[in-house]
């Protein structure tokens, strides 16, 4: 283990890797630290049976301007650029055509209504009509965008992000989470399964604390989820105390994978979709055979996401019921459970990802300012409108990877640092 560094990353997810490759390409040779035994964070790609499935991320959202599509592909992975199939329900089964017209409709008066709302309470939520018919469908929709229900969401946090997305999603295949882990470049050292227990501040820089001893770094990009800055995981100094009220304030929402395998010859078709229940708020989203592969995909949002709370095989069943209900008992027969996620039960998580509270949107700018040249941050929720996303979370660390590589440059050449370890080729 390096004991001083100039760049040290807190995390090897989308961000973390991000700010190594940003580094990497001015010429510094990072530190990342990963508590996990295995490096992307919320993106993770599992391969269970010969299937790859994304745990957590899976969409390049806004293809034509992510990051990691053009990294895909120099890389050599295959983009598949064909539209997503969810919100097209399968044969209109159990959302008969008239009520599918109609909820789109109540879901668009209400995003209509979001600006209203952002210039008074800014509660999503207060842009519902009362007792509205379809208020439990636009809640289900929330869920799966934000990981919470709209009494939890700031309206100008959704429209930022909703104004921002070019609505093109795209796949990677073999993978998200598979791309972002070979995203490393080769002059970063990772270190997996070591945790970051401590920061403080020493004369010139940071004193890091983990569970294999001391590091000194010039600059340190913290990438951990809000969840775990707004804890008490890492003790940090009381300098850093409104960074984690900030942290407070974009909580992660809630949001789980579940995967089943088709066996035999089921009624099921290639790149076809499915809403569990359109009536509940706490229902599944089916994407069936992606890419072709005999797999249904069930996402899971807000209150939808609670049913893995008491294990993975309530999760199978929620959506083997689901799909019994709108199918046919008959299809029982040919699925079997693969997968589930737990990202809420996985302490260096803690959620899906993050959604500003009503009132606070303006917090994910604060996150994202940098601590006396030193401490800089970055992650899914400090990116300004793609926040909840991995080409956010990428960027994210490129910003903070410049404003730091700035810093210590600048604090080398002012403070005559002999001993600065950045290259300059
Ligand atoms: C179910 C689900 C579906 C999703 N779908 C999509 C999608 O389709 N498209 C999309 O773009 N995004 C999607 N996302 C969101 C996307 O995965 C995240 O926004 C992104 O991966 C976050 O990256 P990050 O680097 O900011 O954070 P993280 O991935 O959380 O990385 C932070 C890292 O810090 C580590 N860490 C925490 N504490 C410590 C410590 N004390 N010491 C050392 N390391 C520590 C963590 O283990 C973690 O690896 C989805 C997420 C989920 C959960």
């Amino acid at each position: 283990m390096t004991h001083e560094v100039d760049f040290l990353i807190v995390g090897a997810g989308a961000a973390g890797i991000g700010a190594a490759r940003r580094l990497s390409e001015l010429g510094a040779s990072p530190l990342l630290l990963e508590t996990m035994d295995r490096v992307g964070g919320r993106a993770e790609t599992r391969v269970v049976n010969g299937h790859a499935l994304d745990l957590g991320c899976g969409w390049l959202h806004s293809g034509d301007r992510n990051a990691w599509t053009a990294i895909a592909e120099r890389s050599g992975f295959t983009v598949d650029r064909r539209a997503a199939v969810w919100g097209q329900q399968f044969r209109d089964l159990g959302f008969p055509r008239e009520d599918q017209a109609a909820a789109r409709r109540a879901y668009e008066a209400w995003t209509d209504r979001l600006a209203d709302a952002a210039s008074s309470s800014d509660r999503a939520s207060d842009a519902l009509v009362p007792d509205g018919p379809w208020n439990g469908f636009i809640a289900a929709m929330t869920g799966f965008i934000s990981g919470v229900g709209p009494e939890r969401i700031s309206a100008k946090d959704y429209i930022t992000y909703d104004d921002a997305s070019t609505r093109n999603n795209w796949r990677v295949v073999g993978g998200y989470g598979a791309l972002i882990a070979t995203g490393l470049p080769p002059s970063a050292t990772v270190h997996t399964g070591v945790a970051v227990q401590c920061i403080d501040f020493t004369r010139d820089g940071v004193a890091v604390t983990t569970t294999v001893g001391l590091i000194q770094a010039r600059a340190v990009i913290l990438t951990v989820s809000t969840a775990v800055l707004a804890s008490s995981a890492i003790r940090m100094p009381p300098d850093l105390e409104l960074w984690q009220a900030s942290a407070a304030s974009l909580p992660l929402g809630r949001n789980e994978k579940v995967f089943l395998e088709i066996v035999g010859d089921a009624p099921f078709e290639d790149e076809t979709s499915v809403l569990g229940n359109p009536r509940t708020r706490a229902t599944g989203s089916y994407y069936i055979r992606p890419l072709g592969a005999p797999v249904i995909e069930c996402f899971l949002g807000g209150d939808g996401a609670g049913v893995v709370d008491q294990g993975m095989d309530e999760g199978f069943e929620f959506a083997r019921d689901e799909l019994v209900g709108l199918f046919g008992s008959d299809v029982k027969r040919f699925l079997r459970p693969l997968a589930a996620s737990h990202w809420h039960r996985t302490s260096s998580i803690g959620g899906a990802y993050s959604c500003a509270l009503p009132g606070y949107a303006a917090a994910r700018a604060r996150l994202a300012e940098p601590f006396d040249d030193r401490v800089f941050f970055a992650g899914e929720a400090t990116h300004p409108f793609d926040f909840t996303t991995a080409h956010g979370a990428h960027d994210s660390g490129v910003r903070a990877a410049n404003e730091a590589f700035a810093a210590v440059t600048r604090g080398a050449r002012l403070r005559g640092f002999a001993s600065a370890k950045v290259h300059e080729d």
